[in-house]
């Protein structure tokens, strides 16, 4: 056996997406102890960074130890106790994860379902918080990847207010990419990953709990399910400066990589991040349409740096993923689920959104398409 050399792709699926080398070289420096001043000096600093991605002033916003999964189950696991009657919104597959979550953890989950491949409907799930006036939590996704439907935050955690509930939202694939503001969309508690939009290695689960939301977790009832994602520890470890107490080991030259993906984020703006997305999909829309190829989701609901797009009548999917693979060193994304074998999924995402990967992605399938 020898070192591992990965091939150098170009990375245009659901995510991992593309890393910067500054993002790799940052991963690359010595490693010190977690405990260490210097150390913690820079978690602090990633706390700060993350309040600015996801437009909070919430105390408790840092990474878990751990990728977007784990943020979903740090929700789930510390708001929902046996019993609690949960609304979830299904319209793909990680809304179909955060109701695995709820009943796993001894809650009540009542679906609100919408169709693969369009929003979450206000209305529906309006109705839902009526007929079930006992509901204590709504969670839905923002940017379902699985379809490329974006969700309105600010309208539905609007709905959930109203009813009293609290809200959960995955913002795995929507942080960096789209607007997102959790404090003026009270927002209560959301999860995000590294390896989507905010372009750095995966493993790390960015997470931000309103006051309300950690009112709730202080005084349950019962103790949170799990010792690793138990907030009530883990905050003891990312409290503000040299009150830290050792709970796990960080994952110190990872979050070396978070820290210098969110510098290079502020550095750029986050409007303007979000716009670079917009723009760039409206050029791979337009390269793609003009090949025939139709999109899955309509207009109004589309996440710029997620495209599903139809698979066109007569192509072989798998073929065509390889070719791109293998000949252009190319990824691009299957579809999953009910989409499996009838979509493809192409990121842009973070360092995946630039011109030349859209140019480049376009020319690709221009060549491997049968014409
Ligand atoms: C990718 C993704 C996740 C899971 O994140 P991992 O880092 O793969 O664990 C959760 N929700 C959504 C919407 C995602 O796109």
């Amino acid at each position: 056996m020898q070192s591992f050399n990965p091939p150098i792709r170009t990375l245009m699926g659901p995510g991992p997406s593309d890393i910067h080398p500054r993002v790799l070289q940052a991963m690359a420096r010595p490693t010190i102890g977690h405990l260490d001043p210097a150390f913690i000096g820079m978690m602090d600093e990633v706390k700060e960074l993350l309040k600015y991605a996801f437009q909070t002033k919430n105390e408790l916003t840092m990474p878990v130890s751990a990728p977007g999964s784990a943020g979903m189950e740090t929700c789930f696991v510390n708001l929902v106790e046996p019993g609690d009657k949960v609304i979830v919104c299904i319209n793909g597959v990680f809304g179909n994860r955060m109701k695995e979550n709820i009943e796993r953890f001894g809650g009540q989950a009542v679906v609100v379902a919408d169709d693969w491949g369009t929003a979450v409907t206000p209305a529906k799930l309006e109705a839902a918080c009526a007929a079930h006036p006992d509901a204590k939590i709504v969670a839905f996704v923002h940017a379902e990847t699985s379809t490329g439907a974006c969700s309105d935050v600010k309208t539905l955690c609007e709905i959930a207010r109203k009813y009293d509930c609290l809200s959960i939202v995955d913002a795995v694939t929507s942080l960096g990419g789209v607007e997102l503001r959790v404090d003026e969309w009270g927002v209560d508690a959301i999860y995000s990953g590294t390896q989507k939009c905010l372009s750095c290695v995966p493993g790390i689960s960015p997470i931000s709990f309103s006051e309300k939301a950690l009112d709730k977790v202080r005084n349950r009832k019962t103790k949170v399910p799990s010792w690793f994602l138990d907030l009530n520890l883990v905050m003891g470890y990312w409290a503000g400066g040299q009150k830290r107490a050792y709970h796990h080991t960080a994952p110190v030259n990872t979050l070396y990589a978070l820290h210098e993906s969110l510098i290079m984020l502020k550095d750029e703006g986050l409007e303007n991040a979000w716009q670079r997305h917009a723009q760039l999909h409206q050029e791979l829309k337009s390269g793609l349409e003009s090949m025939g190829i139709r999109f899955v989701v309509p207009e109004s609901q589309r996440l710029p740096q997620l495209n599903s797009v139809w698979i066109p009548d007569g192509v072989k999917d798998a073929e065509v993923r390889a070719q791109l693979l293998n000949e252009y060193n190319l990824e691009i994304g299957a579809g999953l689920g009910d989409f499996a074998g009838k979509v493809w999924r192409i990121g842009l995402m973070g360092q995946s959104c630039r011109k030349e990967k859209v140019l480049f992605c376009l020319a690709a399938l221009q060549a491997v398409l049968p014409h």
